[in-house]
């Protein structure tokens, strides 16, 4: 009876890329655009139709729902989670997404705008999709893959489990939450709500990929205090602060110590914003490592460069400080070597080989993890995120809502 419901994923994400829900980091508000909401009342919708009875999303934007376990036994229960808004970089407005059926390796022109082209060469994990279906967008927009792959995968993998009571598996919650492009889709997140001993990010980009382990960050800001005067009397006086700036950055390393000269598991020290005016001026810094204490060691070394600029200067003051962003979610999970084990179990029972390589950046699941709920990351097969070549793989896709089936198992049968 269910199956009247049994949309595919990919006519799921095709549904949801349609509706714009680009979040607006300069919105203090929360959610930050009221758009997002138009997404996640879709959802709540749809899962209510399953038969998802305590589907809601509340006031902040926040999809919480729950598929009942259906086994004797007693299993953690678990969470999957993916963010409904896409990225400020691209538009997400009109989204056109377009279905291009035995991908045959060609350079894909894209019709809207005609500088737009997928190329190949350009996306080598273009070669595993010959021979199979891809979507992109049409060229004025991105796609949004990121993440409503990830909406559409757990969608799907809800309608699977409530169309076949013969898989057995504990209590599943689904989260969807918004804001997660600007830093702040864990902000208002109820996790007693959410009610999970563990989760799942669906945020992740090659089939097969898992990622458990995320950059520590934290973020830093350099103050810089010149000695101000009159320009027309300045002489010997005036100091200007926003060359003193201009002299710490001239003063970072070139070699080293930044993100566009390492790779791997080396972290890094980045000046994202300088504002100011001749009397004072600062430079944001964002400060990144997989060993959470070298953090400190980064910023003890960027205020010794900057100390060494401003002690040439009698009367010019400077403020150094810095914040926590995020931690490296491995810190957490591995207290909980079963998250991740019964992952890679479920990858295989799938078919699949498991690629595991730390992510140079953050994700929701690193704060979900230090706010008490364990979360690594899975694939979609989301591609060229955050640009209008934004492309996905439908099989990849696919094999991501089986993984999860076979999660949901894996974690049933070892309890
Ligand atoms: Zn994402």
């Amino acid at each position: 009876m269910l199956d009247q419901y049994a949309h595919t994923v990919t006519d799921r994400f095709l549904r949801y890329v349609q509706i714009d829900t680009q979040s607006d980091p300069d919105n203090e508000a929360f959610p930050s655009s009221e758009k997002q909401k138009d997404l996640s009342r879709l959802l709540v919708k749809e899962l209510l139709e399953m038969g998802i009875q305590d589907a809601a999303m509340d006031d902040n934007g926040y999809v919480y729902g729950t598929i009942e376990s259906n086994t004797d036994k007693n299993v953690p229960v678990i969470c999957f989670c993916a963010h409904v808004d896409t990225a400020p970089d691209c538009s997400g407005t009109d989204v056109r997404p377009i279905l291009h059926k035995n991908y045959d390796g060609r350079d894909i022109h894209l019709p809207d705008d005609k500088d737009q082209v997928i190329r190949l060469s350009d996306y080598p994990y273009l070669q595993t999709q010959i021979g199979k279906s891809i979507i992109t967008a049409s060229g004025k927009t991105l796609l949004g893959g990121d993440d409503k792959s990830g909406v559409a995968i757990i969608m799907d993998l809800a309608n699977y489990l409530q169309c076949h009571p013969e898989v057995k598996h504990g209590a599943i919650k689904i989260l969807f939450t918004p804001d997660e492009e600007t830093g702040r889709g864990t902000e208002k997140v109820d996790l007693d709500r959410v009610g999970a001993d563990f989760g799942y990010t669906l945020d992740g980009g090659e089939l097969g990929s898992f990622e458990d382990e995320t950059f520590s960050a934290d973020s830093a800001k350099i103050t810089v205090h010149g000695v101000i005067a009159h320009p027309g009397y300045a002489k010997g006086k005036l100091i200007n602060a926003l060359k003193i700036v201009g002299e710490i950055l001239a003063g970072l390393p070139k070699n080293e110590f930044s993100p566009e000269t390492t790779s791997g598991r080396e972290g890094f020290v980045h000046p994202v914003k300088v504002e100011g005016i001749a009397e004072q001026a600062s430079i944001d810094f964002i400060v990144r490592d997989f060993i959470t204490d070298n953090l400190a060691k980064h910023e003890a070394r960027l205020k010794i460069i900057a100390e060494s600029v401003v002690n040439r200067y009698s009367g010019v003051k400077l403020e150094f400080t810095v914040k926590e962003q995020y931690r490296n979610m491995k810190e957490v999970l591995q207290r909980y070597p079963e998250v991740a084990e019964n992952a890679i179990k479920a990858y295989k029972n799938a078919g699949l080989t498991v690629t595991n390589e730390p992510i140079r950046g953050g994700t929701d699941g690193s704060r979900l993890s230090f706010m008490g709920l364990p979360c690594p990351n899975i694939f979609t097969g989301m591609q060229a995120i955050h640009s209008r070549h934004e492309w996905i793989g439908v099989s990849d896709m696919e094999k991501s809502v089986e993984v999860l089936v076979q999660l949901a198992k894996v974690w049933e049968e070892n309890a």
